[in-house]
């Protein structure tokens, strides 16, 4: 029954996250325009923003941990990879 509630709690909070990550989506696109890289390159691009994130969690073992910070990156890092997928899905990757 408590797994079932949870599963319930998390399946509730996902739709403004994934509007969060479609925003982020939305930015990278007016920012870079369309993007049809190839693997390695998102493969690249992906590195960078996961790194961003490691890089927050580091930094806050030497200052206070700022969680807003980390959660830009985790953004950054699963809009990428979400243009990854749609590059799959629309046969350019
Ligand atoms: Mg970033």
């Amino acid at each position: 029954m408590l797994a079932e509630i949870q599963y319930e709690q998390a399946l509730h909070g996902i739709d403004p996250t994934l509007a969060a990550v479609k925003r982020k989506r939305e930015e990278q696109l007016e920012k870079w325009g369309t993007q049809d890289h190839d693997p390695e390159m998102w493969y690249a691009i992906l590195g960078e923003e996961f790194g961003e994130v490691g890089k927050e969690i580091a930094e806050g073992r030497i200052k206070p941990f700022d969680k807003a910070k980390y959660r830009k990156e985790c953004l950054h890092t699963a809009a990428v990879a979400l243009a990854m997928v749609q590059c799959v899905d629309d046969g350019i990757a």
